[in-house]
């Protein structure tokens, strides 16, 4: 049947891309349709309760600024926060939750439900309706046509999804639920590259089995960060601590004696894995010389007792992971709730999308998520995020919108995949970012609302929100720079108890604040009100103290954007640019480019390889 009303935006999975991919059309005022296997799982965590970390916190961040759910969802469901980094520079500083599961998933849905223009629809997609190369709408697994002006694919890893256990194989979108055979097939049959990945996850335990007397405890950071912008401490349910296990030389015996058993190992998996996230039999294989590896065990919720062990993700058969596990110490006696498990599914060459998430051979169809070859709830968010804004955009006829590598981590994930493509599971960190003291998770407001609002992402509560706070800012800043203290004052005396040197000439408190020993809470006061909002004290400090190097960066990009017109010679041997990795090299020579700009628009070649572009012909001349 053709379903009656018409949509702007379709968008398949319920998942991390495509619940933010559902909100941001909504929230645009599309009429947006969410079309997902089961309405229950809407913002299931497949793997790990867990959300942020380093470079991820970033892209929740990010995600938070311009207006989506991730950001609040942990805030109501964190059970556990912590700052990673927090004694090195802001820029590599990063927030992560351990979230209850539950809860995490009832926030989403409370966002989902109360979305205006928003419409939930549980069922199968198994076909796109497609005519002259655009996509026109989708057909569930029974028959309903649903119509539509774009279409978003947020399908995770489902497509054609095979689970490993040992050598025992299923077909399976995660554990508990089914794969999506008919929709890949489909896929399979229009002109995009594909290709299989694999990712895994650890067994669960029951917390009763457990000894936790000989683990060592990891409590949270006090005070307790938050993860949005808007968040509030009171918004945080109970905390509790994690743990942390180690593993041992009998545990690396027992998985080494049985990776003829591993389906990795034997061959039966294809898919190449996460490098950064890899399986135990991966890490007790490439680091042979290691002999104990951490574990950290993290509750899966606070009305549960299951645990997740952090770190031994494995598709081992299910006794090798029971006698793995048993090796621990403290673990002697633990009983597994749920096996680990691998899963093989298909993913689609990110070389095929635009900036916009668009691919470049069906009109109107966008791809999110783990279905582009990454892996995280952060990336899947981060692009879920931008495909539903442009295929909101699309529908209205408006121009793409994607923000540039030195705007947002967000940007740097889009032209990574969408130039470079990936061989394994892509996932964020800070150094894949040129400006990384540009790109902060504490800036993310400032970098991104105001275009948020713009775009009509980011409602009045949170745009009032943020000005607030930017105004705020912008007061204290000028406030530090016009107070000025004199030695010999009272407020000098002040700063010569905190740092054992009296002042020798007159400073304003701006140029106190530089200094590496004297923090905001030391020089606020000294004379006039501080401000009561830590968020603006830390980005007046943050500002402050790293305002060299952060005008250092702001330099380079303007540079780069003023020698964009700067001629490549034709005779350039590339060969000879030192600095350049042999892939640059190679697709540079065979491009040759007429100017820099023309060279930075080509896949792969990075604004670090532009600046080195540029350093060697001001050397030629
Ligand atoms: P998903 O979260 O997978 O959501 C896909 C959604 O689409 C689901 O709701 C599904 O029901 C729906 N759907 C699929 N097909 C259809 C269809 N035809 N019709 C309607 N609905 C459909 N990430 C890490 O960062 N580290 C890890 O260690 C890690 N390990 C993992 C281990 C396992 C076993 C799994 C399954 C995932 C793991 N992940 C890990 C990945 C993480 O779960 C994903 O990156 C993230 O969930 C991707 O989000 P997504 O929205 O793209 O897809």
């Amino acid at each position: 049947m053709d379903y009656p009303d018409r949509f702007d935006v379709i968008v398949i999975g319920g998942g991390h891309a495509g619940t933010e991919a559902a909100l941001a059309s909504a929230r645009m005022g599309c009429q947006t349709l969410l079309l997902t296997h089961n309405i229950e799982t809407l913002g299931q965590m497949s793997c790990n309760p867990a959300i942020g970390g380093i470079g991820k916190s970033h892209l929740v961040k990010e995600i938070d600024a311009l207006g989506g759910a991730m950001g609040l969802a942990t805030d109501m469901g964190g059970i556990q926060f912590r700052v990673l980094n927090a004694r090195k520079g802001p820029a590599v500083r990063a927030t992560r939750a351990q979230a209850d599961r539950v809860r995490y998933k009832a926030a989403i849905r409370g966002m989902l439900e109360s979305q205006p223009n928003l419409t939930l629809f549980q069922q199968a997609a198994g076909d796109l309706i497609v005519e002259n190369d655009t996509v026109r709408g989708v057909v569930t697994e029974t028959g309903i046509h649903f119509h539509g002006s774009s279409v978003v694919l947020c399908t995770g890893t489902f497509l054609g999804g095979v689970i490993h256990i040992g050598l025992d194989q299923s077909r399976g979108g995660r554990a508990g639920d089914p794969p999506s055979n008919a929709l890949a097939e489909r896929l399979r049959a229009l002109p995009f590259r594909v290709d299989r990945l694999k990712t895994g996850t650890p067994p669960r335990l029951d917390a009763k089995s457990i000894d936790f007397s000989v683990l060592e405890e990891q409590p949270g950071d006090t005070p307790t960060p938050v993860m949005s912008y808007l968040g509030r401490r009171e918004m945080h349910p109970r905390q509790v601590s994690c743990h942390i296990a180690h593993t041992n030389e009998r545990t690396h015996e027992i998985i080494l004696s049985n990776l003829d058993r591993s389906p990795m190992y034997s061959g039966v998996i294809e898919g190449v894995g996460p490098r950064y996230c890899p399986s135990i039999e991966d890490k007790v294989h490439r680091f042979a010389d290691k002999s104990s590896h951490q574990i950290f065990i993290e509750p899966e919720g606070l009305d549960t007792r299951e645990l997740y062990p952090n770190g031994i993700s494995t598709s081992l058969p299910f006794d090798v992971q029971l006698r793995v596990v048993r090796s621990v110490k403290g673990l002697e006696n633990a009983h597994i709730t749920r096996p680990g498990y691998a899963i093989e599914y298909d993913f689609f060459d990110p070389r095929d999308l635009k900036h916009s998430l668009e691919t470049k051979f069906i009109h109107n169809l966008f791809f999110a998520g783990q279905i582009n070859g990454t892996t995280g709830y952060e990336e899947a968010g981060a692009q879920g995020l931008l495909a539903g804004l442009n295929a909101a955009r699309r529908a209205r006829d408006l121009e793409a919108w994607w923000p540039r590598r030195d705007e947002a981590y967000l940007g740097v994930l889009v032209d990574d995949l969408i130039s470079m493509g990936t061989k394994e599971p892509y996932r964020m960190f800070t150094s894949r970012a040129e400006y990384r003291l540009l790109l902060r998770e504490d800036n993310a407001d400032l970098r991104l609302t105001e275009s948020g609002r713009e775009l009509g992402l980011v409602n009045d509560g949170r745009w009032e929100a943020f000005a607030t706070k930017r105004e705020a800012i912008e007061l204290e800043s000028a406030r530090l720079k016009a107070t000025w203290v004199q030695p010999g004052s009272a407020a000098a005396d002040g700063v010569a108890a905190k740092t054992g040197k009296p002042l020798s000439r007159e400073y304003s408190l701006m140029d106190l604040l530089k200094r590496p020993e004297l923090g905001y809470a030391d020089i606020a006061s000294l004379d006039g009100e501080p401000v009561g909002d830590e968020t603006v004290a830390e980005q007046v400090q943050i500002q402050a103290k790293y305002q060299g190097y952060i005008e250092r960066q702001q330099d380079e990009i303007d540079r780069l954007k003023r020698h964009e017109a700067t001629p490549l010679p034709a005779e350039l041997d590339y060969d000879r640019v030192e600095g350049l990795s042999h892939e640059i090299r190679q697709k540079l020579g065979e491009a040759r480019p007429a100017t820099l700009a023309q060279a930075s628009r080509i896949s792969g070649v990075t604004p670090a390889a532009v600046s080195i572009l540029l350093i060697h012909l001001k050397k030629r001349r």
